[in-house]
């Protein structure tokens, strides 16, 4: 375990920011990372935990003590005739995760192949694509309380997952490192695919794909995303910088009056979810640069870095993207990237 000082972030995250941390320490085991919340010197220090920095914007130097959680390891137990329980530990990579999932015919977590990050992150905003969210496979995690240092479990309830949200994002913003994650697969012969949603059905039949298993399922989704998002490593992206916004029957009802092609979809409590990016691409935006920072020209609700853009250049492309859709629609587009 090294520790630095004044360490470059650049690496670190997927937008390709250039700052620094203060402070700056790689974990590999659970014992590494009680000693050093035990430490008189960082024990006091703010902290930030860092996965693979792909929902970051960092706009300044990080103050105190950054802490990437590298801790590794997948063990699966058997849970029942019909479904497995599979605990991936945090540092896990999580697209490599599914496609081990995939491999050894487990279902639940095909739909969000190729979400860049790690494990430790997933729960955090309740990753999800293409109608599956972590929260429906999810078993339990274990997190340890920087306070205290002790370890907690956290069952589905406790979590408090929410439409990218969950507890660790809100009530107990930066108080607890999660450690590992189980979830509950389904076994072969047990699954229930999810294609509904989005171009799936479409990319399957473009694969001339006749049979629905978890591998063509995630090969589908791999080529969509890897048609319209940018890659990270050629492009600085953090993925969708804002949330679809929800808005209740009489705004939608108002909306349709005056914009008849307006993406909507009704949810289950009787509100509508908007698609962000149809509404970001209606304001002209969709490509738009400012400074080094732009609205992806194939996906609206991704901002790129161009090349040498900072964190301020991106924040203040996202105060203009959501003063315009605002102007134009009344709706206030709400960020889904953790800014830092
Ligand atoms: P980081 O960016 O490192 O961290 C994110 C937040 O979690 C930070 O606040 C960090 O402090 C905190 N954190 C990280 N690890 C821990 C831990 N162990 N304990 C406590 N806190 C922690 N997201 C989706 O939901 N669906 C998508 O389809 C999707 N597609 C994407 C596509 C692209 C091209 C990109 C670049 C991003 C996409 N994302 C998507 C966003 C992102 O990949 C996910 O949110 C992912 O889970 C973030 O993982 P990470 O390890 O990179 O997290
Ligand atoms: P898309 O398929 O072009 O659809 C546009 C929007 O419409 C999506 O945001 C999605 O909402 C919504 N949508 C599509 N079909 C729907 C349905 N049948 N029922 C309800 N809502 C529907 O979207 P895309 O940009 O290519 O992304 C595909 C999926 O990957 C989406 O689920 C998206 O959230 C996810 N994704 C997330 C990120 C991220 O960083 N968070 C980045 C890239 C892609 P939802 O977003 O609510 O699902």
């Amino acid at each position: 375990m090294e520790l630095y000082k004044n360490h470059a972030l650049l690496a670190y995250n997927t937008f390709g920011i250039p700052t620094q941390a203060e402070y700056f320490i790689e974990i590999n085991n659970l014992s590494e990372l009680q000693n050093i919340l035990d430490d008189t010197v960082y024990k006091t220090m703010p902290k930030l935990i860092l996965g693979g920095g792909s929902n970051i914007l960092f706009t300044k130097n990080v103050k105190g003590l950054v802490i990437k959680n590298n801790i590794k390891g997948l063990i699966t137990h058997t849970a029942s005739p019909d479904s497995v329980l599979l605990k991936a530990q945090a540092g896990e990579i999580w697209h490599q995760t599914v496609l081990h999932t995939v491999a050894n015919d487990w279902g639940g977590i095909e739909n969000l192949s190729l979400i860049p990050g790690n494990i430790g992150a997933a729960p955090m905003q309740n990753i999800g694509a293409y109608g599956i969210e972590i929260k429906n496979v999810f078993y339990e995690l274990e997190a340890l309380h920087i306070a205290t240092n002790t370890l907690q479990t956290f069952t589905l309830a406790d979590c408090e997952f929410g439409y990218r949200e969950s507890v660790f994002k809100n009530k107990y913003k930066n108080e607890f490192i999660i450690i590992s994650v189980t979830l509950k697969l389904t076994t072969s012969g047990h699954h229930s695919y999810s294609v509904e949603y989005g171009a799936i059905k479409q990319e399957l039949e473009q694969m001339q794909t006749t049979e629905l298993n978890l591998k063509n399922i995630s090969t589908a989704i791999c080529n969509i995303r890897n048609s319209k998002l940018p890659n990270p490593a050629v492009l600085g992206n953090a993925g969708s910088f804002f949330k679809n916004p929800e808005i209740g029957a009489a705004q939608m009802q108002a909306l349709k009056n005056n914009f008849k092609d307006i993406i909507s979809y009704s949810l289950p409590n009787g509100n509508y979810k908007l698609a962000a990016a149809w509404l970001i691409e209606q304001c002209g935006l969709k490509g738009y640069q400012l400074n080094n920072a732009a609205v992806h020209s194939k996906q609206a609700l991704v901002l790129v870095n161009k090349g040498n853009a900072s964190g301020q250049n991106v924040l203040e492309l996202a105060d203009f993207i959501i003063k315009s859709v605002q102007d134009k629609f009344n709706v206030i587009l709400t960020k889904e990237v953790n800014i830092y």
